[in-house]
């Protein structure tokens, strides 16, 4: 069972209880923002999540993974390729 499109993990996601947030593939917009580009690339391209792409792992997907700020070191690309 995969638990998002960009492969975070919301069972160790501290936003999961906090913001009520019942994941990105459950939801039709991330609880911090309109969109999120990469669950809006991943579902516009009709994939379950980013590892099963042909571009993985995209620019976009490794700028998110290793934002200084709100990354996670590449854990989320890593979890991506165990699901796919
Ligand atoms: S960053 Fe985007 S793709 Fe990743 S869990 Fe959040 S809403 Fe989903
Ligand atoms: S790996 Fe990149 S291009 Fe592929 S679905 Fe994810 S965000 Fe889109």
């Amino acid at each position: 069972m995969i638990e998002s499109r960009c492969g975070i993990l919301c069972d160790k996601c501290e936003y999961q209880e906090k913001m009520g947030c019942g994941g990105c593939v459950h939801i039709d917009k991330p609880f911090w923002g309109d969109s999120c580009p990469v669950k809006s690339c991943c579902e516009g391209k009709g994939l379950e999540h980013c590892g099963k792409c042909d571009d993985f792992p995209c620019e976009l997907l490794n700028q998110f993974a290793y934002d200084k700020e709100h990354g996670d070191n590449g854990k989320r690309i890593e979890q991506c390729r165990k699901w796919a």
